[in-house]
C-alpha cells in the first residue's frame, strides 16, 4: 500500500510543487488550502490529488480534518509537510496584535496543530517523516517581519525537540529553510524591493519551487532515515551558516 503524505497549503507555490513531486515518487498525497478554492480545484483537476479545506491555525480544525483524511484513505498519515504559511509584514512599532497572532498561528502553531494529530499513530507504526518549511528570514531575521521571523525560527526549535523525542520510533523531523522562491507570496513584494533582494542573491535569481520539492522528496524517503533534527538552507547563497 502506498504511503500517505499530507502537504499543508499544497495547492499553490512550494506546497503544490512538493505534492506533485511526492505523487511522482509513489506516495498517495493529500493537500490542504484555505481561501482560494479556484486554485485548489484547478490543482485537483490537473493532478488528481484530493484537497481539504481547513484552517491550520486552529487545533480542532486540524484534528477533525486529519480524522476525516484517515477515514477517507483507510490509513494513517506517514509523511507530513508543514508548509502552509502567510506573511503580514510591518515594522514592529506599527504591527497590530492581530498581524502578530495571525502569522504565529498560521506559520508556527500550525506545526503543533498538525503534528500533534499525527504523531501518536506514527509512533505506533514506527515510521514517520515530518518536514517543516521555515525560511531564511527565520534564521537571519528580516526588517518588517518580526512576526514571520519569530514563527520561522520557532519551527527550528520545535523540530529539534520532536526529532529527539521520536528518533527511536523511526520518525525523523527536519526543516527546510528556503530563500526567495518565485511564488505568489514573493510576487506580492514591491518589484523595486524584489529587485534589491535578488541583487543580494549570489545565484542571482529566485528559486523555482521544484528545487525545494526535490529536497522534501529526499527527506520523505526511506533512504533519509538517518537525517533528523537538521535544517537545510536552500537560498542561492544569500545567507551561509
Ligand atoms: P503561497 O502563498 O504561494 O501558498 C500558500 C499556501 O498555504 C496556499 O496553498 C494557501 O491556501 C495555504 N494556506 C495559507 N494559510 C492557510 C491556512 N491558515 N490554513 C491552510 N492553508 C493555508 O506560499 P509559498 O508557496 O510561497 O510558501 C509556502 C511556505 O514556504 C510558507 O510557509 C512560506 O512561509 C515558506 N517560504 C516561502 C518562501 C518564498 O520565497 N515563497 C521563502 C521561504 C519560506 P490558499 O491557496 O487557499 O490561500
Amino acid at each position: 500500500m502506498k504511503k500517505l503524505a499530507l502537504v499543508t497549503g499544497g495547492t499553490r507555490g512550494i506546497g503544490a510543487a512538493i505534492a506533485r513531486k511526492l505523487q511522482e515518487d509513489g506516495f498517495e498525497v493529500v493537500t490542504t488550502f484555505i481561501g482560494r478554492p479556484d486554485a485548489a480545484e484547478a490543482f485537483t483537476k490537473e493532478t488528481g490529488i484530493k484537497t481539504y479545506k481547513f484552517d491550520v491555525a486552529y487545533f480542532e480544525s486540524c484534528k477533525d480534518a486529519i480524522l476525516n483524511i484517515e477515514k477517507d484513505f483507510g490509513r494513517s498519515i506517514d509523511v507530513v509537510i508543514n508548509n502552509a504559511g502567510i506573511t503580514k509584514d510591518r515594522f514592529l512599532h506599527k504591527m497590530s496584535a492581530d498581524e502578530w497572532n495571525a502569522v504565529i498561528n498560521t506559520n508556527l502553531n500550525s506545526c503543533f496543530n498538525i503534528t500533534r494529530n499525527v504523531i501518536e499513530k506514527m509512533r505506533e507504526k514506527k515510521f514517520g517523516r515530518i518536514i517543516s518549511i521555515s525560511s531564511i528570514n527565520g534564521i537571519k531575521g528580516q526588517i518588517g517581519q518580526a512576526n514571520y521571523s519569530a514563527a520561522k525560527a520557532g519551527i527550528i526549535g520545535f523540530t529539534k525537540a520532536i526529532a529527539q523525542e521520536n528518533a527511536n520510533k523511526g520518525i525523523t523531523a527536519n526543516v527546510i529553510a528556503p530563500g526567495y522562491v518565485g511564488t505568489d507570496m514573493v510576487k506580492k513584494i514591491d518589484p523595486k524591493i524584489l529587485e534589491g533582494i535578488v541583487s543580494q542573491i549570489p545565484v542571482a535569481r529566485l528559486a523555482d519551487p521544484s528545487e525545494i520539492a526535490a529536497l522534501a522528496s529526499y527527506l520523505s524517503s526511506d533512504l533519509a532515515g538517518f537525517i533528523t533534527g537538521a535544517t537545510f538552507n536552500i537560498n542561492g547563497g544569500q545567507y551561509m551558516q
